[in-house]
């Protein structure tokens, strides 16, 4: 069986750390440092994902299983003449979501200094249109906390433009078994799917065909899969389920995703993990997502001849201030667990 405790500790230690798409170095130090102990190889492609090998009983197929690490963040685009940041957006949060979140900004030598994202109206006793204003990157700052009256008293701390904004994850995993955090998507499929190579590992468990897990780190982006492995056959992407309107999915459920905004997935391959969810009684829904593209989709423009479906936990608020419970987690681990070890 899986391990319950390793999967919350691995999921909290991934959304501690800060990984927006294009600084995703420090977070493989730290996924290697897990893998290690486990005796999985794990390789880096150029691009920085990894590929974690996991030899079956038959190569005949090679199956990819893919969460993406990386997140959404901020970088500096300007700073202005009375010494605040104006920024650029990395990926695609909902940015009336980040107005008021607390952030630190990344200098070139290493040097952190924490911020708070505001709007260009922040004070009610001021601005007429502080609580109206509309929250875009135009109509916002970040404001440092650190004495500077002026763009050249920022940069004497070694901030310039291109440096890295890492977003508070605010992470709390609460009694009740909810996880509360930004960046759920996609770091809580990457800890389901480390959790079940420590299950492989611990019970040496062989899967039927070789299995390779593959971390990628630009899908917020757009071009996280681009690349894969050529000998896989087919590929799980492992990433979070749309809950909302016309979905059925909750934050307690194993979402299969039939269709988004790259077409069908694979009509064996999703009727597959419909099968098995009932089989083994899990919490599933089977939706359409409106305006999402998974890291199928990335490998698929990227020229892969593979058969491809979607799954992942049931993810509230995406993008924002997200929220999903240990049961979504749960079944999204039985669900793989299942593919890989059942197949025929
Ligand atoms: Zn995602």
């Amino acid at each position: 069986m899986y391990n319950a405790d390793f999967l919350l500790e691995t999921l909290e230690q991934l959304l501690l750390t800060d990984s927006p798409s294009g600084f995703c170095d420090p977070i493989m130090k730290q996924i290697q440092n897990v893998i290690k102990p486990l005796g999985y190889n794990m390789q880096l492609t150029n691009k920085g994902a990894a590929i974690i090998t996991v030899p079956g009983r038959s190569s005949e197929r090679v199956i990819g299983l893919s969460a993406h690490v990386d997140t959404l963040g901020a970088m500096v685009r300007s700073i202005t003449s009375d010494g605040n940041l104006k920024f650029t957006l990395v990926g695609g949060p909902s940015v009336p979501s980040l107005d008021s979140e607390y952030c630190r900004v990344r200098a070139r030598d290493g040097q952190e200094y924490t911020g708070t994202f505001l709007s260009t109206s922040p004070s009610v006793h001021v601005y007429e249109d502080s609580k109206t204003k509309a929250r875009t990157p135009e109509n916002m700052i970040v404001r440092l906390d650190e004495c500077v009256k002026n763009a050249a008293d920022v940069k004497e701390l070694g901030i310039m433009n291109g440096d890295f904004i890492f977003i508070e994850p605010k992470t709390q995993i609460t009694a009740s078994g909810f996880v509360k955090s930004r960046f759920l998507d996609d770091k809580a499929s990457v800890a389901c799917l480390l959790t079940l190579l420590e299950w492989w590992s611990r019970e040496a468990i062989i899967p039927e065909f070789t299995t390779k897990i593959f971390i990628s780190t630009y899908e917020e982006v757009g071009h996280g899969s681009s690349y894969i492995p050529s000998d896989i056959t087919e590929m799980i992407a492992v990433d979070m389920g749309c809950i909302g309107d016309d979905l059925s999915c909750t934050e307690y459920d194993v979402s299969i995703c039939a269709k988004d905004s790259g077409g069908p997935y694979d009509y064996e391959m999703t009727s597959e993990l419909i099968e098995l969810a009932k089989l083994a009684e899990l919490p599933f829904a089977v939706d359409i997502y409106p305006m999402y593209g998974s890291d199928v989709v990335a490998a698929l423009r990227g020229g892969n001849d593979i058969k491809g479906a979607l799954i992942g936990p049931g993810v509230h608020a995406s993008h924002g201030m997200e929220r999903t419970h240990v049961s979504a987690l749960e079944a999204t681990i039985k669900l793989l667990h299942s593919y890989i070890t059942k197949q025929k």
